[in-house]
């Protein structure tokens, strides 16, 4: 477990991480926000030292690594000043495929995301005008002379314009003639290069964040039936397993944040001296720094054990859940802290702050919203009524 500078039982896999950092550093990233670019050198590198591959079998070409390592690895991205939103997709997507693929489809794929020749960047659940509901989606996938056909619409799906594999959840049986409502939806692995401009239209979303997302229009649009992920009617099942590790991810990303903003808050209440005394040795500044810091390690506790859970294959989703909320938590509240004591300075670009600030934001909307999140505890572990 880590606390700000203390080393911990991952220190090798930090320090890898944060040599490569260094060769992105704060200006990289700044530039490329203001670009509103993708940070394609910085990811060309990840993938290139095999990062990207860390929780892809040995078999497969890649490190045989859990979700615990690579929460480390996101960790230490956030933490080192830049942002994993870039790249976190390959991690849980490719768990996705590697839990619930056929051995044809993992040895088809796997090998060649491990190599860096393919990416598995995005994910497709979210709907218009279904938004959370996601049992209520209305894109289907209808079986058809050994095809399945697409259409619908899905919004705010992330890194399609760079990936060539996205996850598609499509319902493949009517909401009316299934038993629960779970059931009766089937996920797919989507070729992009086949699938773009040949029933798939995609319009990129401009945002808060630099962050590449986008509308998602289906129009007839045809998926080979062995692109097929597991069972079908079974997609959402498979989902949740992936929404699970995709939480656990977040969240270490917003411990990275967190730490990331209390260094800057510490060093520049050190630094800076107003009415003859650095800010930091009033106790109106340094408290709220101290705050922040204690949230943080306590969500880390919770994050590692959501890692340990889905390493063990126990559930999680309770865990995943609080961990990403009490993560997202911390982070914002040492965003703010850390902005507070820059004063006027925390919000020129040059400090970076303004940017973590936007960054750091989206995870209390994304991937799932607080108010999920209590809605979960307070159903599935407190045992309170079902609001909706
Ligand atoms: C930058 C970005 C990237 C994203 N990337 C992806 C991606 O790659 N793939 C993907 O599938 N999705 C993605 N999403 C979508 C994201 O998961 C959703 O935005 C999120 O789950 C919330 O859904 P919504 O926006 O439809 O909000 P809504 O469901 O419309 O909810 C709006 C607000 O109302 C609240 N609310 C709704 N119902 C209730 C209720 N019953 N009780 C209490 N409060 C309620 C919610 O908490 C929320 O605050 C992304 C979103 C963003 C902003």
């Amino acid at each position: 477990m880590s606390t700000l500078n203390t080393p911990d039982e991952h220190q090798e896999i930090r320090d890898a991480i944060r040599s490569l950092c260094a060769e992105f550093p704060d200006e990289y990233f700044r530039k490329i926000d203001e670009q509103r670019g993708y940070p394609e050198a910085f990811v060309d590198a990840l993938i290139g030292a095999g990062w990207l591959s860390a929780m892809i079998p040995e078999e497969y070409g890649g490190s045989g690594l859990g979700l615990t390592a690579a929460s480390v690895i996101m960790e230490e991205i956030n933490r080192s000043g830049g942002n994993s939103g870039a790249v976190h997709g390959q991690m849980y997507n490719m768990g996705t495929l590697l839990r619930n693929g056929s051995k044809a489809q993992k040895e088809k794929y796997l090998p060649d995301i491990a190599a860096g020749k393919l990416r598995i960047q995005s994910m497709a659940v979210t709907e218009p005008t279904t938004g959370t509901d996601t049992t209520r989606i209305k894109t289907v996938a209808v079986k058809k002379d050994g095809r399945y056909v697409v259409n619908g619409q899905k919004v705010w799906i992330s890194r399609v314009q760079h990936s060539d594999l996205m996850i598609l959840l499509a319902r493949t049986t009517p909401l009316a003639e299934v038993k629960k409502k779970s059931e009766g939806m089937s996920i797919f692995i989507v070729e992009l290069k086949d699938a773009v401009g040949k029933g798939l239209t995609v319009r990129p979303i401009p945002n808060l964040v630099n962050h590449e997302t986008n509308e998602l229009f289906f129009d007839n649009l045809e998926i080979p039936e062995e692109n097929l992920i597991g069972e079908e009617g079974k997609g959402f099942k498979y989902i949740l397993d992936g929404l699970n590790a995709e939480r656990t991810l977040i969240a270490a990303e917003c411990i990275g944040d967190g730490y990331w903003f209390i260094e800057r808050a510490v060093k520049y209440a050190n630094d800076r001296v107003v009415f003859d005394r650095p800010i930091g040795k009033n106790q109106g500044v340094q408290f709220p720094i101290a705050d922040a810091f204690i949230e943080i390690e306590a969500a880390n506790l919770m994050r590692f054990k959501a890692c340990e859970l889905f390493d063990a294959r126990q559930p999680c989703g309770a865990q995943a859940n609080m961990a990403k909320y009490l993560a997202a938590k911390a982070s914002w509240e040492a965003a703010n802290v850390c902005m507070q004591t820059h004063g006027g300075f925390g919000f020129a670009n040059e400090y970076d702050i303004e940017r973590k600030f936007r960054e750091t934001r989206l995870y209390q909307v994304a991937p799932i919203s607080t108010n999920l999140i209590f809605s979960y505890v307070a159903e599935h572990l407190l045992g309170l009524p079902r609001s909706f």
